[in-house]
């Protein structure tokens, strides 16, 4: 079976030390846990680095976290679903929401549990992902504040995400001054004033005016290392916590181009071997490997070795293993993506061993 192979000491640091920095700018971190598919030994190596709060977008991921017993307080970072308040309210302590029918109904659903469910209320700042026009923001807010299954605990916005706009001063200031204006005219405190994700990287480490920002919600950053706007690894933390390895079931040498009339291949992509970049030229040292794209995105994979990913089937990744002297057996190791990772984190057909 191919595996994943993750290193929590890496995992533990990059949390701590992207806690130090957020720290000394007064930013706390919310840490995104749903491109592991709420892994408990992840989460709980993020808990232990000192990070409390846990943020993920499935609510299935949360019940089985707040249940395993990690000690954190859940955040579901997704609009919830109206067939699923009642999980909501249960398994998660704050939810990120723009929908003030949805906040009603969460509202009645709390009151029906005995308790009371915190809000981050979205807003849209230019990526047109979720978020409520920030002309509406007046008018839903003191809706809100009236809810009584609710605690409106604070203010979110997202970035980079749907749309691909990047924080920057003008769009973070804009985000703050909203924020301003609401503390100010409701006379409350906002525990979390939530102003991206790991694309706010770059502005926070330059920015001069945090302003009221006081929370990111973080994954790609503490899990790959990755984040600003150009998802640059980020200094002094790991880039490869996670390894894919798959083992080669196949090795043989092969033409270096198909025989017959080419059509599309397996997902009716165009064949690669039309795009110009394979010439015929003798034969070629071709392996194939035990996963494929029901496992993996293999565009996303980055070999370790000297290797060429060359295509793959829903069960088979094809590569080009030059000359290196491999044999059928040999396990092949890869760098990975978010995406990537999103996929292999979700097939049940990937191991996960922890190291
Ligand atoms: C996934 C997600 C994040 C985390 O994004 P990263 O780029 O991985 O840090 C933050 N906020 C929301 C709402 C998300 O859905």
């Amino acid at each position: 079976m191919p595996y994943l192979e993750i290193d929590l000491k890496k995992i533990c640091h990059n949390a701590k030390i992207l806690k130090q920095r957020f720290d000394a700018k007064k930013i706390s971190i919310m840490a995104v846990t749903k491109v592991t598919l709420g892994n408990l030994t992840i989460a709980k190596t993020i808990v232990d680095a000192g990070i409390k709060l846990l943020g993920d977008s499935r609510i299935e991921n949360i019940k089985r976290m707040k249940e395993s017993g990690i000690n954190a307080q859940f955040v579901l970072i997704r609009s919830p679903a109206l067939s699923e308040l009642s999980s909501v309210v249960e398994y998660a302590d704050i939810s990120l929401i723009s929908e003030l029918s949805v906040i009603e109904k969460l509202s009645e659903e709390s009151i029906r549990q005995n308790k009371k469910h915190g809000i981050i209320v979205m807003v849209e700042m230019g990526d047109l992902r979720e978020g409520i026009m920030p002309k509406d923001l007046d008018n839903l807010v003191s809706r809100v504040l009236k809810f009584k299954g609710i605690e409106f605990c604070g203010i979110g916005t997202n970035f980079k995400c749907f749309a691909g706009v990047v924080p920057d001063e003008r769009n973070m200031k804009e985000f703050s001054d909203i924020t301003e204006k609401i503390k100010n005219k409701f006379n409350i405190k906002l525990k979390f004033v939530s102003g991206g994700n790991s694309a706010n990287y770059d502005w926070l480490m330059s920015t001069k005016n945090i302003g009221l920002v006081n929370n990111l919600r973080i994954g790609t950053a503490i899990l790959l290392g990755y984040g600003g706007i150009n998802e640059d690894p980020i200094p002094g933390l790991y880039h490869d916590a996670f390894t894919f390895v798959a083992e080669i079931v196949e090795l043989k040498k092969k033409p270096s181009f198909p025989t017959g009339t080419i059509a599309t291949s397996a997902f009716g992509e165009p064949s690669i071997f039309q795009s110009g970049k394979y010439k015929k030229s003798g034969e070629r040292n071709q392996a194939l490997l035990y996963g494929g794209r029901q496992d993996v995105l293999e565009k996303k994979l980055i070999p370790r070795d000297d290797i060429e990913i060359m295509n793959a089937t829903s069960d088979y990744i094809g590569i080009d293993v030059k000359s290196n002297n491999y044999k059928v057996g040999d396990e092949l190791r890869f760098d990975l993506d978010y995406e990537a990772l999103l996929h292999l984190m979700t097939s049940p057909f990937v191991s996960k061993t922890f190291i």
